[in-house]
């Protein structure tokens, strides 16, 4: 029978928002569930992630030549989209429930770069070179941060408990303010953003301030 994956949505051209590839032209492609949150808006602020903002619920069951199929759809072909630069965001929920070493490899062979955005719960299976671990950690009762991240994007403050574990890995270390007006506004993101700056200055972090919102994109 032909493996299916929930896929909740698979849209752009947009701009990765987030971590090392923060800036570059790519696609999303967002796996429906996660193990942190059931998505459902009263369950939301006892969850590991009462600052989530993403509809992960649901989801259309595609099989993978499915997907590539509507990711070449997306993908403009004039000018050159730049094949040493266009990259996919494989994303969720929680990706790793549901990827496979067959959807990363087809995904790593399509595009020049790809980031698996994860929570950590989840071991990754085998990957290509140019398929990346981007590790946000979320306290889940009973479920560990498992992988070894390419790089970390700490949530602050709500995830700063996973800071000093993130530092001593020796892999880049982001830190991204959580807002809790929706978008990056308001008082008390701009006094996370300060607590970013300050893990920055003092501890060699990286400032995460997810670009795409900047930019009024998805
Ligand atoms: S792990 Fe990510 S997608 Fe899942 S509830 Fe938390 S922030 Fe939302």
């Amino acid at each position: 029978m032909t493996r299916t994956y929930a896929v909740k949505e698979i849209f752009g051209p947009t701009i990765q928002g987030e971590g090392l590839h923060a800036g570059m032209p790519c696609l999303f492609v967002r796996l429906a569930g996660c193990n942190a949150w059931d998505g459902r808006a009263e369950t939301r602020a006892a969850s590991a992630c009462p600052y989530c903002d993403t509809d992960f619920r649901g989801g259309t069951p595609l099989d993978l030549p499915t997907i590539l199929l509507r990711l070449d759809a997306l993908r403009p072909r004039t000018p050159d989209p730049g094949p040493r630069t266009w990259g996919c965001v494989l994303t969720g929920g929680e990706p790793l429930l549901q990827a496979d070493q067959a959807l990363l490899a087809a995904l790593g062979a399509a595009f020049a770069w790809v980031d698996i955005e994860t929570n950590g719960t989840r071991p990754c299976p085998p990957r290509p070179a140019n398929v990346f671990i981007s590790c946000s950690p979320k306290a889940i009762t009973g479920q560990p941060v498992v992988v070894e991240p390419d790089w970390w994007k700490i949530l602050i403050p709500e995830q700063q408990a996973f800071l000093d574990r993130a530092l001593a890995g020796g892999t880049p270390v982001f830190v991204q303010p959580t807002c809790p007006d929706g978008g990056p506004v308001g008082s008390v993101y701009a006094e996370n953003v300060r607590r970013c700056v300050d893990l920055c200055t003092a501890e060699g972090c990286r400032l995460s301030l997810q670009l795409h919102k900047y930019a009024g994109v998805p």
